[in-house]
């Protein structure tokens, strides 16, 4: 094989069909497009091409070798009323088996196409749900890269409490030592994800593939930068043969352009947004939004509404209710909400430009649901976080942010409310808990001020580590390099 296409390395990237999952790996594909002879193919489906392709335009119109290859959706096949080709477009979670069935179709479809594609595909870099992607990548002999959406921390804590004991006989709410970390944080059971608390939508069989299919992965992306985590960093690559390269922040690729069109039309005019946010004094307004997929009750939004009414301070309140949208908006108009805090209070309804806004020197504080892209949003714009996390990981990523990096304030909130059942666990933080958090957040005392200096020495660390000779800039070349040299071990 002639040197030159073994240094030719075509990167397949594919993402999960959901926001919090596609957002990053957009972002890994147009870093991975500006190396020298890399060539990268984002595989999805048609509307998820449209929705994310204003991101990447630019990009594209450059010159830069990066595209998409759009599979046919197979919705009608699976039950899916047609359109919903992302897990957020569905009407209803009971549909999330009939979404599994469309994405496991992809497997067949991208394999039709393999061969046609140019240069041959060298690498498939997937989102670890992707379980499919672990068969196509053996079938056509290239490693399989995992994409995993969260924290070196998590990885960690996962790996501990599965070579313990600590949870045999263990009650729900009754707390423990967080098993083989460097600090001690203590936690329950009924904050845990899913492999370790049961929830509706995630069974065991699958999330025991999902594992399988990650511990015979060549190796693992994560979106995270090694000075934000760097002994659960240590540990992870230690677990996994070195093979992890953090190669975060990855919303840090996006310039001004790239920030305002990432993931969906905006609901609000953003000019209008960026001068309410200009009218306000520094550091002072309450950003809060929880993220593409939380399902808030409406009695729930309530106390949180009341919660930051109540706390005097701005705010941006981003609310998607989803089918309950009539409800909220109901109860806001009816209370007059909206009126009573019009001057200081702007609300977003369905989806807000979060990078933006985040930027924003007025912003004081982000209340947050802890989804890790968020977090690592924040911190990158030096953020401080008021916690409040809902299902899957988002307790560690609370642990991590207020009691490890101490850069958070949480609200309170005790237990997971499972995706899909927010109903059953009814209101789970009352709106004086909010009201209270906010105050302690935004105290001018020395834990404030100590606390807005240790966000701020991230949030450089984080903008340093994505320059030339940054520890992120650096896992990229490596990553790289470690590719093109297995190409060449293969090709021998
Ligand atoms: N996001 C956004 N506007 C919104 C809601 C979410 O831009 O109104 C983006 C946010 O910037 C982040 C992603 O969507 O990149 C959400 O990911 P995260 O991991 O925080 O949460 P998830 O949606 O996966 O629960």
């Amino acid at each position: 094989m002639a040197s030159e296409s073994i240094n030719q390395l075509h990167f397949l990237l594919i993402p999960l069909l959901a926001p919090g999952h596609t957002i990053p790996i957009i972002d890994i594909a147009k870093l991975l497009a500006q190396q020298p002879n890399v060539t990268v193919t984002i595989v999805t489906t048609p509307l998820n091409a449209i929705r994310y392709s204003p991101t990447l335009q630019e990009h594209i119109n450059a010159g830069l070798p990066v595209r998409f290859l759009e599979l046919p959706f197979p919705a009608a096949e699976a039950g899916l009323p047609e359109g919903c080709e992302s897990a957020d477009a569905l009407p209803g979670l009971h549909l999330l088996p009939n979404f599994s069935v469309a994405v496991d179709m992809l497997q067949q479809r991208l394999e039709q196409r393999f061969d046609s594609l140019e240069p041959r595909p060298s690498c498939i870099l997937s989102d670890k749900f992707m379980l499919w992607t672990a068969d196509t990548a053996i079938k056509y002999q290239i490693p399989r890269i995992v994409f995993d959406g969260m924290s070196c921390f998590k990885q960690v804590c996962t790996h501990h409490l599965y070579a313990s004991k600590v949870l045999d006989g263990l009650p729900d709410s009754e707390p423990f030592l967080l098993p083989g970390l460097p600090h001690q944080i203590e936690i329950t059971r009924a904050q845990l994800p899913p492999e370790f608390n049961p929830s509706p939508f995630a069974s065991p069989d699958h999330l025991e593939r999902v594992r399988e299919t990650e511990s015979k992965s060549y190796g693992m992306v994560i979106n995270s930068f090694e000075e934000l985590e760097q002994e659960y960093v240590n540990e992870l690559k230690k677990l996994k043969a070195g093979k992890v390269w953090c190669l975060g922040p990855l919303s840090l690729s996006n310039n001004d352009l790239g920030k305002s069109l990432r993931g969906n039309s905006t609901s609000i005019d953003e000019q209008h947004c960026l001068n309410w946010l200009d009218s306000q004094k520094p550091k002072s307004v309450i950003y809060s939004c929880f993220g593409s997929s939380s399902q808030v009750t409406p009695q729930q939004l309530i106390e949180l509404g009341l919660g930051l009414e109540a706390s005097k301070h701005p705010f941006i309140w981003v609310i998607r209710a989803g089918d309950k949208a009539k409800e909220i908006n109901t109860w806001l108009s009816d209370n007059e909400f909206e009126e009573r805090t019009k001057d200081r209070g702007i609300i977003i309804r369905d989806w807000a430009p979060q990078l933006l806004i985040l930027s924003h020197p007025s912003v004081g504080a982000f209340l947050t649901h802890c989804g890790w892209n968020s977090i690592l949003e924040g911190v990158s714009a030096g953020v401080p976080f008021l916690t409040w996390p809902q299902f899957a990981e988002q307790f560690l990523n609370e642990k991590l942010v207020v009691e490890v990096l101490r850069i958070g304030v949480s609200v309170g909130a005790e237990v997971i409310v499972n995706w899909g059942e927010e109903e059953k666990f009814g209101v789970t933080v009352k709106s004086e808990q909010v009201k209270k958090a906010i105050e302690k957040m935004m105290d001018d005392g020395v834990e404030g001020s100590e606390r807005r200096k240790r966000v701020g020495l991230l949030r450089n660390a984080a903008n340093k580590a994505i320059q030339d000779g940054g520890s992120s800039y650096r896992n990229l070349t490596l990553l790289i390099q470690d590719l093109r040299e297995l190409a060449k071990i293969k090709s021998q």
